[in-house]
């Protein structure tokens, strides 16, 4: 590799939805920006694979091309023996439909989008750990090893730690995960089903061991969400206040609900495509702060994952767009002082932007990771149309934080209100 190469104005670790947005953003405001990769694309990631409007939002803002995948107009949500469809709302700010689309895909178009504005790609690259400047400890680069184990360092005055859950650049210089902080664990599987046209992401709000309404209830959510050429991503996962472990048998829930499953879906081992697997979500900001030393953290390397839904796209990639503005102004600057001056405004930004919807989210999350409260709430929540809509709004993060509807501005007083997270 070209010497010139180790050196950058940004080095990004991690080419997942974070790290691509960091990327493309710096690219487009004209830094050297090197995007550090540990596999090779197109690269599986485990994922629900669904785009909400605000994750719609932000690849309409990059760019991204999404023709061809799949559509969403809505939810379908059942629980409580009732189903209903809420379609997407419109606001100035979000598009009234969402995609779906296999992850594969989704970060190969990303990260092929960060390359085409200007970004270094650098595949199969394993980072380490970081580079310390020797007196002031701050992280001044990073330390990797290619597919052939040559080690190898790439210095930079900004690093970014886009690494997803195992974080592993934060949790070197010392950012711990916070243990009273909501985390999610799902698992998921693909199935070739006579419903992928389906216009709807399915969500399940309850779980049950057998029959629904004459079982025992299961700690989890489910969803179902139809993706292009014949195929649908079904997974289940469990929201916990805390990040404590579960104890629970993810596979057995997962065999139970499939066995439940209404046969329309055609979930049957025949039609299965891939294995089930699972990954841990940190949500609520879990991992903090968001910059310091030179070191940013984006996406769920941050612990970004909305507590509400378990969504951590729509955030990872306005982590991004945020931390690069930061990233950018910093560059333009002469001093050490001057320059964390403008990047403690990227953290700062992400508070205001979700600090208070988090901490809602983290109050919902005490509520409902008790079975018996979830199934009374959706029980008598499900019916109420009005009510349901408004919750729709809540959970998917579908509203206006400017002006809107009273619905948006509800919610935007209840955010606001909030201590932020
Ligand atoms: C089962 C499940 C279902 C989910 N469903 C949804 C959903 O439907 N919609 C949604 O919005 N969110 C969903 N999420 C959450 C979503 O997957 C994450 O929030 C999102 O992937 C975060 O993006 P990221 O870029 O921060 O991290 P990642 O997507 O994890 O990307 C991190 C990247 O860094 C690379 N990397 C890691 N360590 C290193 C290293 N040391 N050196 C170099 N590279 C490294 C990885 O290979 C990876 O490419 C789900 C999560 C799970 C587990």
């Amino acid at each position: 590799m070209d010497k010139g190469d180790m050196q950058a104005d940004a080095v990004v670790v991690g080419a997942g939805p974070a790290g691509s947005s960091t990327a493309h953003y710096l690219a487009m405001a004209g830094l050297r920006v090197l995007l550090l990769e540990k596999s090779a694309f197109p690269r599986d990631k485990v994922c629900g694979d669904g785009l909400t409007p605000r994750a719609v939002a932000e690849l309409v803002r990059m760019g991204v091309d999404t023709s061809g995948w799949a559509r969403n107009t809505g939810l379908r949500a059942v629980g409580g023996g009732h189903t209903i469809e809420l379609p997407w709302p419109e606001t100035a700010s979000l598009p009234n439909f969402g995609l779906a689309c296999p992850r594969a895909e989704l970060d190969a178009a990303l990260a092929a989008k960060a390359q085409e504005s200007g970004a270094v790609l650098r595949e199969n690259v394993t980072v380490v750990g970081p580079i310390l400047h020797e007196r002031s400890g701050r992280v001044i680069g990073v330390k990797a090893k290619s597919a052939e184990r040559e080690p190898l360092a790439f210095k930079a005055p900004v690093v970014v730690d886009a690494g997803g859950v195992s974080a592993r650049l934060a949790t070197a210089v010392g950012r711990e995960k916070a243990m009273n902080r909501p985390m999610g664990v799902a698992y998921r599987t693909y199935f070739r089903s006579g419903r992928s046209a389906d216009s709807v992401m399915e969500s399940h709000l309850e779980l049950w061991k057998g029959k629904p309404g004459k079982s025992d209830l299961m700690p989890g959510y489910g969803w179902i969400f139809p993706l292009a050429g014949g195929i649908v991503n079904v997974g289940l996962g469990s929201l916990s206040s805390t990040a404590k472990a579960t104890g629970l048998d993810y596979r057995a829930m997962f065999k139970a609900w499939m066995a439940n499953a209404s046969s329309e879906w055609g979930f049957t081992e025949e039609n299965q495509v891939g294995r089930l697997r699972g990954a841990a979500l940190p949500m609520a900001f879990n991992r903090k702060p968001h910059y310091a030393d030179g070191l940013l953290l984006v996406g769920d390397a941050g612990g970004m994952v909305s507590p509400f839904n378990g969504e951590g796209i729509a955030y990872a990639l306005q982590a991004g767009r945020l931390a690069a503005d930061a990233i950018a102004q910093a560059h333009s600057r002469p001093t050490i002082t001057a320059k964390d001056r403008a990047l403690a405004a990227y953290p700062a930004a992400m508070r205001e932007e979700l600090g208070g919807y988090y901490s809602l989210g983290r109050a919902f999350a005490r509520l409902i990771e008790r079975p018996r409260i979830m199934h009374m709430c959706v029980a008598h929540g499900l019916p109420r149309p009005t009510l349901m809509r408004l919750v729709m709004r809540l959970l998917s993060d579908c509203y206006d934080r400017r002006g809107g509807d009273w619905m948006d501005r509800l919610i935007s007083a209840l955010a606001k209100a909030a201590p932020k997270a």
